[in-house]
């Protein structure tokens, strides 16, 4: 092994600035940080800065690489391939500081079409109930467009029967690379626009593509408690994943439909129950709705407007199904309009009684007062 220069090689734990037990991310976060100070974009001219950076990079270069950073651990500089500087390392380094950093042209590369298999997209559906829906539960078909894996060529994007080739223009590396000075820059290839395979015969489903847009029925169980807001996820119902990697997930977004008697606060129902003056002074049996249907509410004698009774349990169904929410009746009191002679009579018959002058002021307007 030729070693350049006279000075003896760094451990590469010590150039990263690591423990030797780092893990990947610890080893991750410790180049991107040397290589974002030493970058030579950063420090033109600075010949001390531009080693730091070479030193970084290929320390990083083995470091993250399992098999070479267990050989390094074992033999040291000795390993053989473990030591000197690869730019064929560089594409990886451009997708980590590019995904990290957001750098998109770092090492020269613009994102590449990768080969390597990745997770499909989540999809968002977005999903109207009606309130009783929401309270219920409901078992609903979605009409899901999601890209699938084209059956015809099983994602290959090739006519069956034909094989993508190695691009010639690359040599199925997907990149081109150049020297610049010590720097190696990569360009992504454009006879195969990174993918390092060319298909000479597409497939006629998809045009070569591998995925294609279907639309997907989908039987999903909407469970009894969910509100406005509510984020179902379907795992590995989104969109099939790129070369042979997991689809992504489904996330089913509720919104809730106004009740024209019901209002609804997270488990618990509220409603309005209209009684007569007469009924809430003397006490009442009456029926009142809840989601479950009618229910018998007692209003005791001298129940004021706005009251509220509560019905245990007659709200919603917990999701996790321990239990339910309550019901609460808002009293509402309703004075008559009109009156018949009898009742007219009888009213003020008890207004002489509570000590009022009749004429002087209707008591039915005093009751009025009191109701509103
Ligand atoms: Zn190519
Ligand atoms: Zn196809």
């Amino acid at each position: 092994m030729t070693m350049m220069a006279t000075t003896e090689k760094r451990d590469y734990y010590e150039v990263l600035g690591i423990a030797r037990g780092a893990s990947v991310d610890d080893i991750k976060k410790a180049y991107r940080k040397l290589a974002v100070k030493y970058h030579p974009d950063k420090n033109p001219g600075d010949a001390e800065a531009e080693e730091k950076f070479k030193e970084a990079a290929e320390a990083y270069g083995v470091l993250s690489d399992e098999e070479k950073r267990a050989r390094y651990d074992r033999y040291g500089h000795q390993a053989g391939g473990a030591s000197g500087f690869d730019p064929n390392q560089f594409a990886d380094f451009g997708d980590i500081l590019g995904d990290l950093f957001g750098f998109g042209d770092f090492f020269g590369t613009s994102r590449r079409r990768t080969t390597r298999p990745a997770r499909g997209n989540d999809i968002r559906y977005d999903l109207r109930l009606e309130f009783m829906e929401a309270v219920f539960g409901k078992d609903v078909t979605l009409k899901v467009p999601r890209v699938e894996q084209c059956k015809t060529c099983s994602g290959s994007g090739a006519k069956p029967g034909t094989q993508p080739v190695t691009c010639s223009g690359c040599g199925g590396r997907g990149q081109i690379r150049f020297s610049q000075g010590f720097l190696a820059v990569a360009r992504t290839c454009p006879q195969c626009g990174g993918a390092g395979k060319v298909i000479k015969d597409p497939c006629v489903t998809c045009s070569g593509a591998g995925r294609v847009e279907e639309e997907r029925q989908l039987s999903v169980k909407i469970p009894a408690g969910v509100d406005d807001g509510s984020r179902l996820r379907v795992a590995g119902e989104g969109e099939a994943g790129y070369n042979g990697g997991p689809a992504g997930d489904l996330y089913v977004f509720l919104s809730v439909a106004d009740h024209p008697k019901f209002t609804r606060r997270d488990y618990d129902v509220h409603s309005e129950q209209a009684v007569t003056f007469t009924q809430a002074a003397l006490g009442a049996e009456v029926r009142t709705t809840t989601v479950d249907g009618e229910e018998s509410l007692r209003v005791p004698a001298g129940t004021q407007p706005s009251q509220v009774f509560r019905l245990r349990g007659k709200g919603v169904q917990f999701l996790d199904g321990t239990g339910r929410g309550d019901h609460y009746v808002h009293v509402t009191v309703r004075v008559p309009t009109t009156l018949s002679d009898e009742q007219r009579a009888l009213l003020e018959q008890l207004a002489a009684l509570d000590g009022e002058v009749p004429g002087e002021r209707k008591f039915i307007e005093k009751v009025k007062d009191l109701f509103t």
